[in-house]
């Protein structure tokens, strides 16, 4: 059933590992995957930093977002800095004020980080339930504005396609699941793309379910 609260879902979905973006088609980072990547990046120093790190700033499409990142990138490839972790490098270029390397992380990837997305916003009646969200980096989220999903498929060139391509995934996961050999936990019920088509019809999008069933 459709019952289940904001952070209920935001819980169960927070979980998924590389769920793409239903905005801009690329990888939704969880914190799990960031907690993963934090472990990978400790032992890591100088320019294999700045190596490991660099495929990263990708996920950005905004300058001015990337800025931390591409800031500890440089600090990383400098030679005088050749021995210097992640912590000694942001601390020393008092890049945060948290200084884990989860917590460093954290702030620099914070856009790019996992949120769910009401598809009728709430300004507008939607609702708090599973079928009223979609994953979306936060980043992508926070850019919408008040910008129904009519206006950002006109805007974004390959957002309808994206939509389609997050709730295939899901609904790929949904069934993995349900074959018993849970690669990927999710709690989500099978009726979440049925229902989901609602909301995204009231926005203006029609969803084409043969594509998103099609396994
Ligand atoms: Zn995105």
């Amino acid at each position: 059933m459709d019952n289940i609260s904001f952070n209920g879902t935001l819980r169960f979905l927070q979980n998924q590992i590389g769920l793409p973006c239903a905005c801009c088609g690329r990888t939704v980072l969880s914190e799990k995957e960031l907690e993963a990547l934090a472990k990978k990046i400790v032992p890591k120093k100088g320019r294999e930093l700045a190596n490991f790190l660099t495929p990263y700033t990708d996920y950005f499409d905004n300058p001015i977002k990337r800025e931390p990142l591409d800031k500890l990138i440089a600090c990383a490839s400098d030679e005088r800095f050749a021995n210097e972790g992640l912590k000694g490098l942001a601390l020393r270029f008092n890049i945060f004020y948290e200084n884990t390397p989860l917590n460093i992380l954290r702030r620099l990837f914070d856009s790019i980080l996992y949120s769910a997305d009401h598809i009728v916003p709430r300004s507008e009646g939607g609702l708090n339930r599973q079928a009223n969200y979609l994953p979306m980096h936060r980043a992508c989220n926070s850019d919408r504005f008040s910008d129904s999903y009519e206006i950002l498929a006109q805007k974004k060139p390959n957002f309808v396609e994206n939509i389609h391509k997050a709730l295939r995934e899901i609904y790929r996961r949904i069934v993995v699941d349900k074959s018993g050999k849970p690669k990927y936990k999710i709690n989500l019920d099978e009726s979440y793309i049925e229902n989901a088509a609602d909301p995204l019809r009231q926005q203006g999008i029609n969803v084409n379910m043969d594509f998103i069933k099609r396994i």
